[in-house]
């Protein structure tokens, strides 16, 4: 049976080890960090926190040796995907990283495209913005706390740090454009910030933002390690396929 540790936390993670296990009858390991308290979880094993550095994953590897490893972190996992690289070449270990394509912007789109999350605070100010929207992420929303504005504060679970004006919605997605509009008309938000995470669950606050000719600071994706990487579900299955060998055709 082909084994698979997978890097997780994203929804292509989550799709991937369903995919794995439930059409191709691979033993799937999903490692998650252990921030959010409520994953998205369904098929394969699981298990939960770090490993302890680069050493600790080269160390787990040799202990239980898998046929391949897909680091399907989120685009913002800033640390992650470099241990991943390391320890795998370090154990010899075929693997990949599973990387969404980041948005781009379209006609009619007003961005402000800054490198991190201080500077996308700092963007705020020459904008003008009064009633801002804040996608971070909860642990990224200490960066905002010194900019007196309002903001309506989105995340899956509670932040830790929030500015002093603020409505906390706690939700997950995927959000559809009818709700996104209806929800910067009805707070009359006059600024997006967002990470650049790319993929379809969450971009219809960026089509409802350029309707409403709202400026969208988007925050820059952190560097990624040279590796092998592929943009989707599929291509992560094909590249197993041609690596370790996935059988020769899903379960019926
Ligand atoms: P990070 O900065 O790359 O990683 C920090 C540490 O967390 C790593 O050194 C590792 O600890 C541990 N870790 C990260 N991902 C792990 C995983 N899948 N399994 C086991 N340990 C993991 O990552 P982060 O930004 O803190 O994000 C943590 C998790 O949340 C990631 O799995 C990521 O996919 C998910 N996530 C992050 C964001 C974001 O905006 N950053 C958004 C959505 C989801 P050790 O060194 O001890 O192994």
């Amino acid at each position: 049976m082909t084994s698979v540790l997978v890097l997780a936390g994203t929804t292509e993670a989550t799709q991937l080890a369903d995919l794995l296990v439930e059409e191709y009858d691979v033993d799937v390991l999903s490692s998650l960090a252990g921030a959010t308290a409520t994953p998205n979880y369904r098929a394969g094993r699981i298990r939960r926190g770090g490993f302890g550095g680069t050493d600790g994953l080269a160390d787990f590897l040799l202990r239980h040796p898998f046929d391949a490893v897909v680091d399907a972190t989120h685009p913002f996992a800033a640390v992650m995907p470099f241990h991943v690289a390391a320890a795998t070449i370090a154990t010899a270990t075929p693997s990949c990283r599973l990387l969404r394509p980041p948005w781009t912007p379209t006609a009619g789109d007003y961005w402000i495209e800054v490198h991190d999350l201080p500077a996308a605070a700092a963007a705020l100010g020459p904008l003008g913005a009064r009633r801002v929207m804040l996608t971070v992420g909860r642990q990224s929303t200490w960066a905002f706390v010194d900019f007196d504005a309002w903001f309506l504060v989105r995340a899956i679970e509670p932040p830790e740090r929030v500015p002093a004006h603020h409505l906390v919605v706690l939700s997950r997605g995927p959000f559809d454009l009818d709700s996104e509009r209806a929800l910067l008309r009805e707070h009359r938000i006059d600024a997006v910030v967002t990470k650049n995470a790319g993929g379809t669950s969450t971009e219809a606050k960026l089509v409802a933002a350029r309707e409403l000719g709202i400026p969208v600071i988007m925050v820059d994706r952190p560097a990624q390690p040279q590796a092998m990487m592929v943009s989707g579900v599929d291509q992560a299955v094909a590249w197993l396929d041609g690596t370790v060998g996935l059988g020769s055709a899903p379960k019926p």
